[in-house]
């Protein structure tokens, strides 16, 4: 019986993942980590029984504390308490489903132990990809993609070698923006861009998804999963969907995986990686779907995917000042402190401003973080 440890349990990826635990009844959780949502937390303890479980701060760790006092569930706290839990035997997959850049010690901790990780956190390989791909193929430590892209990508690969892909092909949805140009989305509030057409997400990849940045993290995230060059991932817009990415090989053949939109068979592929399991959901109906379209990604108009590209070439610390200066950048817009349009300008701004670490350090890249934060947060 596989076990679980699950970062960010009562996220949209988290919570998820439990379903899929419920679901196919043959998992076991180990471990459950969440930032603030302690009542959540408990609901979860009480239905997964886990041994551990860690949240952000210690208050937050005391109330869960009194609250689960009649069980023999250990309580731990901050980033020493999530490091302690993943460092663990006892548990054999680590499902990484916190956002941002938090995941990256915690990922190198338990691959460090010889966990397999079951990657959802694409702000850690965006980030620290340069440290954490070899140091798996060091520990022969498989990190399965959860992102619905990148497991559509890996489902297509099927173990073929590298130099058979001619190129990625990353899907988009085109977000809830699709079309509009730059002076539409003057005055685009937060309640506009957290509606995605697709798909049901947290609020910070739903945003990420309507300014292009998260297909931005996508390529970089493809970049280090799949070993090619940016210029080998090609984004395509594709508003229905269904297409959830592929691969071009040399022979010209484009397999593909198609489905509908459920982030549950991405996860349920990695928990089970790799066994096909059946999945109790809405199959794919092609006469239902009917018409699959593709477009061009606008640009010019989006430009979150333009920076991305150029963060990714560039490489060293500056994925690390584009994904942190878009992280404080997305808080922002959602206080209503900065438009729609500054979520480009700021992540500009701050990467214009940067001096480039060409191979940094993990305490560089935390560092690099840190300092994109302190001078965004001077400026508001
Ligand atoms: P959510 O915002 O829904 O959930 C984030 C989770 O992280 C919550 O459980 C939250 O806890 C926890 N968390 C946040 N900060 C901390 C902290 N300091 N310490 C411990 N836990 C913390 O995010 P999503 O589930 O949408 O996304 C998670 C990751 O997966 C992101 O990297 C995203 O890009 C990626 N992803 C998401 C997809 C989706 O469909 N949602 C698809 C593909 C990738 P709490 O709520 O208790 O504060």
């Amino acid at each position: 019986m596989r076990k679980l440890v699950v970062l960010g349990s009562t996220g949209s990826i988290g919570t998820q993942t439990l379903e899929v635990v419920t679901e196919q009844g043959d998992l076991e959780v180990f471990g459950l980590v969440a930032g603030s949502r302690v009542e959540l937390l408990e609901k979860q303890i009480r239905q997964y029984k886990p041994k551990f479980a860690c949240m952000w701060t210690k208050e937050a760790a005391d109330d869960l504390k009194a609250r689960i006092g009649d069980m023999d569930v250990t309580v731990l706290h901050g980033m020493d308490g999530i490091i302690e839990l993943v460092t663990k035997e006892g548990y054999d997959v680590l499902v990484t489903a916190i956002v941002g850049m938090i995941g990256i010690r915690p990922t190198i901790a338990a691959i460090n132990c010889g966990k397999t990780i079951a990657l959802a956190n694409k702000e850690t390989l965006v980030t620290a990809g340069h440290i954490i791909m070899p140091l798996a193929k060091e520990k022969n430590v498989p990190i399965l993609p959860v992102d619905s892209e990148h497991s559509a990508i890996f489902q297509s690969l099927n173990g073929e070698p590298k130099d058979r892909i001619k190129k990625i092909i990353l899907t988009c949805s085109g977000g809830p923006f699709r079309g509009k140009k730059t002076e539409d989305l003057v005055n685009i509030g937060p309640a506009d861009a957290l509606k995605h057409p697709n798909w049901d997400m947290g609020r910070k990849i739903t945003i990420d998804s309507a300014s292009l940045v998260n297909k931005g993290l996508e390529v970089m995230e493809a970049r280090w999963l799949f070993d090619v060059d940016i210029d080998h991932v090609q984004v395509v817009v594709h508003p229905q969907s269904i297409l959830h990415s592929g691969v071009e090989f040399v022979d010209g053949a484009l397999i593909g995986q198609m489905g509908v939109p459920d982030m549950k068979l991405p996860i349920l592929y990695a928990l089970y990686y790799p066994d096909r399991r059946p999945m109790n959901a809405k199959k794919l109906d092609l006469f239902e779907v009917g018409q699959m379209t593709f477009e061009k990604p606008d640009t010019d108009t989006f430009r979150g995917l333009a920076l991305a590209t150029k963060a990714g070439k560039v490489g060293g610390s500056l994925p690390t000042v584009f994904n942190a200066a878009n992280e404080r950048a997305v808080k922002l817009f959602l206080e209503e402190k900065i438009s729609f349009l500054g979520i480009y300008e700021l992540i500009e701004e701050c990467m214009d401003k940067h001096s480039l670490i060409a191979n940094p350090s993990l305490d560089d890249i935390l560092e690099t973080e840190a300092a994109v934060y302190r001078y965004i947060d001077s400026k508001f």
